[in-house]
């Protein structure tokens, strides 16, 4: 196996598609952006820019590599097939069940047969997923976190199905990534997203009954228990329409109500208010620009 590893990413234009296309050419590996047009996949490609813009500063990654050789190793397109040319291809597209299986049966139509398909769910369980693929022993879940390039950790998970192969692989993979690995089980939401909405829940609470504000909440999530972002920030962060997609999602397949989805969320979805990336969401995000 081309240590170089060849990556495709399938929802490449999207906030983890290019966060973790970031982190793979930072590490050196050819990537693609695949999207369902080609202007969305080059989303991907200005968002991955002003990813290397704001890393100037931190000189470590700054340093790894130029500019000008990190885009080399960037390409956009709107072809699945393409895939058949990859490694490694991480699907990261929208949180709806469906619509991955379908686009997932897609992508594995075109996997080469010693190539790894993981999917970047935040909460679905892997299994489900895996319905109707081309090669369920190639494919696993590999969990990255928002902002990849900041958040070192990857869950690893597999099913019944995944092959010796496709696991070490995933492993190798994260590994030229420098990922810190977890492998827990096969669960809505693994390890730590149910950790997040377990405090979100009760950050909700308190600001719901009036005991503290947002900003208060995550200040003391922060300088009291030592988090790099509060609770609302990070909701900020992941996006409310994909934080209220993973709720949703936990709750389904849980079969229980582990977390009501809060009407404000539902409010600020109907009025595009999503968090950081459409500059507004608990926090106002446009006038740090
Ligand atoms: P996003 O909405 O920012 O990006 C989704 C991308 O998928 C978009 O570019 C969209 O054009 C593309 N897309 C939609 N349908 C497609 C199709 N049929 N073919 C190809 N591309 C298609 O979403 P996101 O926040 O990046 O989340 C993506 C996945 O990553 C979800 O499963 C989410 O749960 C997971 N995740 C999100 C975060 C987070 O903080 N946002 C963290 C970890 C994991």
């Amino acid at each position: 196996m081309n240590e170089k590893l060849k990556v495709a990413i399938v929802g490449g234009g999207g906030v983890m598609g290019s966060g973790i296309g970031f982190l793979t050419v930072l590490n050196g590996l050819p990537t693609t952006l695949i999207d369902r047009t080609k202007d969305d996949a080059e989303v991907g490609i200005r968002r991955i820019e002003e990813y290397i813009e704001m890393s100037k500063g931190i000189q470590k990654l700054w340093l790894k590599m130029k500019k000008r050789s990190l885009m080399k190793l960037l390409r956009t397109s709107d072809d699945i097939s393409i895939v058949n040319n990859s490694d490694v291809v991480i699907e990261a597209i929208p949180e709806k069940k469906e619509l991955k299986k379908e686009v997932l049966r897609n992508i594995s139509e075109y996997l080469p047969k010693d190539a790894i398909l993981a999917t970047n769910t935040s909460s679905i369980m892997v299994k489900t997923l895996s319905e109707g693929l081309r090669n369920p022993e190639n494919f696993l879940g590999i969990h990255f976190f928002n902002p990849p390039v900041l958040m070192k950790l990857v869950e690893i998970i597999k099913t019944e199905d995944t092959s010796d192969h496709a696991i070490e692989l995933a492993r190798k993979f994260c590994k030229m990534l420098d990922r810190k690995i977890i492998e827990p089980k096969d669960t809505p939401g693994f390890v730590a997203n149910r950790l997040f909405a377990a405090l979100f829940k009760e950050a909700f609470n308190l600001y719901e009954s009036g005991i503290a504000t947002p900003k208060d909440i995550d200040t003391a999530a922060k300088f009291g228990l030592g988090h790099r972002l509060g609770p609302f920030k990070t909701m900020d962060l992941i996006g409310i329409d994909t934080g209220k997609d993973v709720i949703d999602s936990i709750n389904e397949q849980s079969g229980e109500k582990m977390f009501e989805v809060p009407e404000v969320l539902k409010a600020m979805i109907r009025n595009g208010t999503l968090g950081m990336k459409t500059g507004k969401g608990f926090f106002d995000y446009k006038k740090q620009k």
